[in-house]
């Protein structure tokens, strides 16, 4: 089967390798997936580079998504408990399924070969309604700005002022301006690329658009309070900015480092202002959790706008698209097609 491959020393290639090259070593078994769809996000960017900080092992197949058919479960006879968590779920040959994060193009092989051994526990079987490369589309960028926005909602609600997102022309970016906006919320947009991508980032239902330099400057540590509520994906400076323009009470989610990760703030906006900052981390979400965000993005997410936001790409054409993502050149979702 054809697989990309990033291996210490070596420069990174599309190579033919048997099956048997993404099986685990030990511990054998697992769920096989025919990978039809994966995506480009910027940790696979990362990790095409050979960067150490998301290569955990050598050699490895990168992607860290994955869309396909269930080829096999352990043992061979039967399903397997799956996403329910110990709730009745169960993944049966012919599924369709998504997989996203859970090591996979890190520490274990992901979504760039044309079969993929992953754990029950990480698998979500999509509904009907939704096609396996829109779910590709979706990915760890849609998954994050899910729990961004489930966080985001349980202290601040629509009506309580305007919700900044930052990173916005981005992956995760892209999909929490739809999401927020189609529940009500008040979306600015925060992005480097105001006269490219302004009229992209309205259609997605941002009622504003600010360059992103208006966050990206040191600044005090208290401001004039502007949000209710932001969704970072951009960390350092951008991240201090934001808490010290929220509301009283409002909440900032953190999930990214696409300007730096450092984060050079003081206490004074969580002692003063009581803000929270929330952490975000979709790669080891538990099962109950993975199959609650993938029901909210079925019911919540527009299909159409994604499918607006989103590029098809071949297997073939990943290693080149790779620094494009790191540069902040790439919009919106980046799906791979993998063996659709
Ligand atoms: P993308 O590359 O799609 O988007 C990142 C966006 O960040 C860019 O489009 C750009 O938006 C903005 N950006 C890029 N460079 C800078 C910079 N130097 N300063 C300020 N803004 C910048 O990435 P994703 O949306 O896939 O991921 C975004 C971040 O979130 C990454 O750091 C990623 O590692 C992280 N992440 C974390 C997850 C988790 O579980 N915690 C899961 C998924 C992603 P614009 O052009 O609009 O300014």
């Amino acid at each position: 089967m054809r697989a990309i491959v990033v291996e210490e020393g070596r420069p990174t290639r599309l190579r033919d390798v048997p099956p048997s090259f993404v099986a685990p070593e030990q511990g054998g078994e697992g769920v096989v997936v025919d990978v039809e769809w994966s995506s480009l996000n910027y940790k696979d960017g990362m990790a095409l580079g050979g960067d150490r900080g998301v290569v955990r092992t050598s050699p490895l197949v990168p992607g860290i998504d994955l869309v396909g058919v269930v080829r096999s479960v352990p043992s061979g006879t039967g399903d397997v408990p799956g996403s329910g968590g110990g709730t009745g779920t169960e993944v049966t040959v012919g599924d369709r399924v998504v997989v996203t994060g859970a090591g996979h193009g890190e520490r274990r092989h992901g979504g760039y070969a044309e079969q993929a051994v992953v754990d029950p526990d990480s698998v979500v079987v999509l509904p009907d309604a939704m096609t396996s490369r829109r779910a590709a589309a979706i990915g760890t960028a849609g998954v994050t700005a899910m729990l961004s926005v489930l966080r985001l909602e349980r202290d601040v609600a629509p009506g309580d002022g305007p919700v900044v997102v930052t990173g916005a022309a981005g992956g995760v970016g892209s999909v929490a301006i739809a999401l927020l906006s189609r529940l009500g919320y008040s979306v600015t947009a925060s992005s480097g690329r105001v006269d490219e991508q302004g009229d992209y980032l309205r259609r997605l239902g941002a009622a504003d658009v600010i360059d992103r330099r208006e966050l990206g400057e040191p600044g005090r540590p208290l401001q004039r309070a502007r949000w209710a509520g932001a969704v970072d994906s951009v960390g350092s400076q951008t991240l201090a900015s934001l808490l010290a323009q929220t509301r009283p009470g409002g909440v900032v989610t953190a999930c990214g480092l696409a300007q730096g990760s450092d984060l050079p703030t003081t206490v004074l906006p969580f002692i003063l202002r009581g803000i929270g900052l929330a952490g975000i981390d979709s790669v080891d979400a538990p099962p109950a959790r993975r199959r609650r965000v993938w029901q909210r993005l079925a019911s919540d997410l527009d299909f159409e706008l994604l499918d607006s936001m989103t590029t098809e790409i071949a297997l073939d054409d990943v290693i080149a698209a790779g620094p494009r993502v790191l540069e902040g050149r790439v919009r919106g979702r980046t799906v791979v097609r993998v063996n659709a």
